[in-house]
């Protein structure tokens, strides 16, 4: 099969790959669509300065269609339109065993600890792989897992109707967020920096939207929720200076969530005596696990629209230019798909 392996001296090429074989409890998945993360890119950047000359082939939020079960799987069959939630936990360790799958210390993610769905095919546990609903396109599917992660961190927040909540970045897992948000019954302001986002912000049921270069973001955030700040702030960028921002966007008894990955890790200062009082909380959310069928489910009922996110689509050939394309923010990219059935 054909892949798209990472390497430092040369960036991405694509490499011809003994396709992947299966182990006990696995299934082979033909790809369909992969998006590109910002992790991804992330990950990249420290493989570059690493100078890791291992190949790596990446690639996590994927659908596809299972092209072969292992003998011991019943809960698949070949042909099943499928997505996969690309992080696994081993069921045995300390947290596992306190059903907190998500600390679980030998975790595998696919992608990253193992090859992932940037290639033609990728083997993957079998209770990790879920058949799509009947009639989701397997190109929506594809967002499956940015929403799961969505979702988990919108949960986190713990906001409820009538509720106020910003979002801070409108890139694809923001505008996610925010469509969550509506869902429950939420008011929701979209901070960004792209006219074009806070536009499509705004048509996906943003209630407000702040471009955070015309004038004091927190001003803003603060004005629009009549000088209280909101109950709710997810920082879906990773940048110190915005974490930041976003706890004095809060207002008492505020929940203030940690999303976007920093580039540099580093610490945020919390005012002390305003957490105290004003009995504050300031937490990380980090990927997820089992969440991804309710977020199938979600797509199917059409309760949130990820079509109008996806802006480009690529073959496997074209996977560095992809990346760069969308860190550089071109042509209005926002959700960029790898889609191996297309170029070579
Ligand atoms: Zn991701
Ligand atoms: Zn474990």
């Amino acid at each position: 099969m054909l892949a798209a392996i990472y390497r430092w001296e040369s960036g991405f090429q694509m490499e011809e790959m003994v396709t992947p074989r299966l182990g006990p409890g696995e299934a082979l998945i033909q790809v369909h669509s992969c998006g590109i993360c910002a992790s991804d890119i992330k990950f990249v950047h420290s493989l570059a300065l690493a100078r890791d000359a291992n190949g790596h082939v990446l690639g996590h939020e994927f659908s596809g269609t299972v092209a072969e079960v292992g003998p011991d799987v019943a809960s698949l069959a070949v042909g099943d339109k499928v997505a996969v939630e690309p992080v696994w936990a081993c069921g045995s360790c300390y947290e596992c065993r306190r059903a907190r799958p998500q600390h679980c210390s030998r975790q595998r993610v696919l992608g990253f600890s193992r090859p992932g769905a940037y290639a033609q095919y990728v083997a993957a546990p079998a209770v990790s792989v879920y058949p799509l609903p009947a009639g989701l396109p397997l190109e929506s599917a594809a967002l499956a897992e940015p929403l799961a992660c969505a979702l988990h961190a919108v949960e986190l927040s713990e906001a409820g109707p009538g509720d106020t909540a910003a979002v801070i970045g409108m890139g694809s897992l923001g505008l996610l967020m925010l469509q969550l948000f509506k869902m429950r019954g939420v008011a929701v302001a979209g901070l960004g920096t792209q006219p074009q986002r806070l536009q499509l912000a705004r048509e996906l049921g943003a209630d407000e939207v702040i471009d955070v270069r015309s004038g004091d973001p927190v001003a803003k955030v603060r004005a629009w929720s009549g000088g209280r700040g909101v109950d709710v702030v997810i920082d879906a960028v990773g940048r110190a200076e915005i974490v930041a921002q976003a706890i004095r966007m809060g207002a008492v008894g505020a929940t203030v969530v940690l999303f976007g990955i920093p580039d540099v890790d580093g610490a945020v200062a919390v005012p002390h005596k305003a957490f105290i009082g004003g009995e504050r909380r300031l937490i990380g959310s980090n990927a997820t696990h089992f969440l991804l069928p309710r977020a199938l489910a979600l797509l199917s009922l059409g309760r949130v629209q990820v079509a109008p996110l996806i802006t480009h689509r690529y073959g496997l050939d074209r996977l560095g230019q992809a990346i760069t394309s969308l860190e550089r923010r071109e042509g209005g990219a926002i959700k960029v798909l790898i889609q191996p059935s297309q170029g070579k």
